[in-house]
């Protein structure tokens, strides 16, 4: 059977790379599986254990990290967050491709560990809007917004990191693009 591709979708935080997820996950053709990771962040308002994150303390982390289970994994403005490698691995050898929605350290991670990742950055249309999106989400405390915004500004320098590289100015349009990025890859 022909394996899945690893797809890493990354770019700051607020950039909508959720709704961009959001929106190709409908796609069938796709044959998208969605990595959930693990985080010691506490969870927002609506968001499920096992759903959006798989929500775990510091220890249970440091114990993931030892036990070597995780692809990737970073620190992120005060919390930990990884990718489980087994459930990854085990779709792809499925043939799914396993989309994962992870910030820009993790990605170059992957990117020296897997040369065939499909690397894909998503950039605001400028930082303004970054900001405007961020405090729209009215999820974090000033402290935490600025601390996001700061390291937007990091993260975009690693731009030439990845294989490409699309604005989200408009959700339907960026998710349009990385559509066809992935159709693509999936005939190679
Ligand atoms: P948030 O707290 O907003 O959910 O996520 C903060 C940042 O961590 C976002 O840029 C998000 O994409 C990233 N992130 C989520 N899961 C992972 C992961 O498993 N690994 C890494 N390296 N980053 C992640």
């Amino acid at each position: 059977m022909k394996k899945g591709l690893l797809i890493v979708l990354s770019g700051p935080s607020g950039v909508g790379k959720g709704c961009v997820v959001k929106q190709i996950m409908s796609d069938e053709e796709l044959k998208l599986s969605y990595s959930i990771s693990m985080t010691t962040r506490l969870p927002r308002n609506g968001e499920v254990d096992g759903v959006n994150y798989d929500f775990v303390t510091k220890d249970q982390f440091k114990q993931a990290i030892e036990n070597c289970e995780l692809l990737e994994y970073a620190e992120f403005v005060g919390n930990y967050y990884g990718t489980p490698m087994k459930r990854a691995q085990d779709l792809i050898n499925q043939g799914r491709n396993v989309i994962l929605e992870i910030e820009v350290e993790g990605c170059m991670q992957i990117a020296e560990k897997c040369s065939d990742a499909l690397t894909i950055f998503i950039t605001p249309p400028n930082m303004q809007e970054l900001e405007n999106r961020i405090r729209s989400r009215g999820t974090e405390a000033e402290e935490v917004i600025q601390q996001r915004l700061s390291k937007a500004v990091s993260e975009m320098k690693l731009i030439c990191g990845y294989k490409y590289v699309v604005c989200n100015e408009d959700v339907k349009l960026a998710s349009d693009i990385v559509s066809l990025i992935i159709k693509r890859h999936m005939q190679n």
